[in-house]
């Protein structure tokens, strides 16, 4: 049976090449649409999991410390991301919550218990159990994790309230900014690569 190890589909014409090794700052482009096939990553097994159990610290600090305080005359109030999931909840569009609540907290954790649980095995030149299984739900999760749609829209609100409330950006907000920032570099689409390592 033909080996088709080589080859890469791009993910937006279905056009096929053959993989080529790439150096620092490379990166390969489809002819026909112009779409990313390829992109130099320089991560190691070990550096990779480093980093995802970093975000998962992050992504503790960013779902129970609040991401915005406010005060007016007296009055305290801060919102956690879990907050604002659930006053979404209770306006005229219920389903608007569960989407951010999926966007913002529940598609990165699995990214992240997902990823630990692959790279965890990797490290010892092992396929975790059910590791197809893993790898099609880290593509799948991808373009459901929105963390950087989320912080935009925080750092927005922050920046209107500020104008008549006394706002303070809260521990939450940091960590969502590093998180999204490292959720790009760690379950981008590269880690396809773990596909032909194990
Ligand atoms: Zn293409």
């Amino acid at each position: 049976m033909a080996t088709t190890d080589h080859l890469i589909i791009c993910e937006h014409c279905d056009c096929v090449y053959e993989k080529v090794t790439l150096a620092k700052y490379q990166k390969t482009l489809c002819t026909r649409c112009g779409g990313v096939l390829q992109r130099y990553n320089g991560l190691t097994l070990q550096q990779r999991l480093a980093l995802t159990l970093t975000a998962l610290m992050l992504w503790i600090f960013a779902n129970f410390y609040p991401v915005m305080s406010i005060s007016l005359k007296g009055l305290k109030n801060s919102a956690t991301l879990w907050d604002s999931v659930m006053a979404l909840s209770l306006g005229p569009i219920t389903f608007i919550a569960m989407v951010a609540a999926i966007a913002m907290i529940i598609a990165p954790i699995f990214q992240l218990l997902l990823l630990i649980w692959v790279l965890g095995y990797a490290l010892a030149s092992r396929r975790s159990p059910a590791f197809k299984f893993c790898m099609r739900w880290l593509e799948t999760l991808r373009p459901w994790s929105m963390l950087e749609v989320c912080l935009l829209g925080a750092m927005v609100a922050v920046i209107k309230l500020a104008g008549f409330l006394d706002v303070l950006p809260g521990i939450g907000l940091i960590a969502l900014a590093i998180l999204s920032l490292m959720m790009i570099r760690i379950a981008g689409r590269d880690i396809r690569e773990l596909w032909d390592i194990l």
